[in-house]
């Protein structure tokens, strides 16, 4: 159902990302991946999106950290073709105390998974009212509904995401109509999914003379009462729905995909 249409996913080349952008180009959409890696790393995601059924996929290189190189993305991308579909997911963690979160993490934190979604929304958004069809997801966290301990900058990154989200939603809430599916903006906020990025977290748990698998039990125990952990194809499916014209009344929302764990 979006074959035709163009995507952007921003940190595609690893885990929920690669998830996405895959899942988007089953849907039949052309991609723009983005994220950094080694070239190899980098051929393989372009590969992996290419095998899951896209017409056309392209990575950009942009380090979402400046600002120049998310606008020169941003003009690259909409040369090539104008975006209908907008993943904002690029998204790293450092996990400290507060007192000894370095400056420099809470920078890139904040750069990463916050501001780079506002550049991106503000360089789509608008192409998106005119044609009377968008998709924006952006992809928070159960971090952008509660806190825990150890995480600052990301928690801020994350609630910060969930408000400007709500704030795009409303903005374009009118726009289109029910035959061209309008503009929608919305939040997926996932709790333990298996990917590189929680892999500290995991190894951190593993009691002396256990193995990883008692190190992801401990992890999902704190928090998710599902025990289960998701995986990028699970937060991807929910992605994809949204991009459904079905979906045009769904806006300004943030939907976990948690076990529970926002339950309690
Ligand atoms: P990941 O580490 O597997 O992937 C992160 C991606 O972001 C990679 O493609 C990486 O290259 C890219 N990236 C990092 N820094 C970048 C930069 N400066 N410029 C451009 N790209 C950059 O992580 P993931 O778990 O797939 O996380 C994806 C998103 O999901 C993040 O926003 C994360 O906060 C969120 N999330 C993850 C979990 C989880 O349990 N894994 C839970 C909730 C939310």
């Amino acid at each position: 159902f979006l074959s035709g249409r163009t995507a952007l996913v921003t940190g595609s080349t690893s885990g929920i990302g690669l998830g996405i952008a895959s899942a988007l180009a089953a849907a039949g959409a052309n991609v723009a991946i983005n994220g950094l890696g080694s070239d190899e790393q980098i051929a393989q995601a372009i590969a992996t999106v290419k095998a899951a059924g896209a017409a056309e996929v392209r990575h950009f290189g942009a380090d979402l950290r400046d600002a120049q190189q998310i606008a020169d993305m941003m003009a690259a991308i909409n040369a090539w073709s104008p975006l209908d579909v907008l993943v904002n997911n690029a998204g790293i963690q450092h996990a400290a105390p507060l007192a000894q979160q370095p400056v420099q993490k809470w920078n890139d934190i904040i750069a990463i998974n916050l501001s780079s979604a506002f550049h991106t929304m503000q360089a789509t958004l608008p192409g998106m009212a005119e044609r009377g069809f968008g998709r924006v997801v952006n992809i928070a966290s159960v971090h952008g509904l509660v806190a825990s301990k150890d995480k600052a900058p990301y928690v801020a990154s994350k609630h910060g995401i969930i408000g400007l989200s709500k704030v795009a939603g409303l903005e374009y809430a009118a726009a289109g109509d029910r035959a061209s599916g309008g503009v929608t903006v919305n939040c997926v906020c996932p709790g333990w999914v298996e990917t590189p990025l929680i892999e500290p977290q995991i190894q951190a748990r593993i009691p002396a003379g256990g193995n990883r698998d008692d190190g992801v039990r401990a992890l999902l125990a704190e928090k998710q009462p599902s025990l289960r952990m998701s995986l990028p194809e699970d937060i991807a499916a929910m992605v994809v729905w949204l991009c459904r014209r079905e979906a045009h009344n769904v806006t300004g929302a943030s939907l976990p995909v948690d076990g529970g764990w926002t339950a309690q």
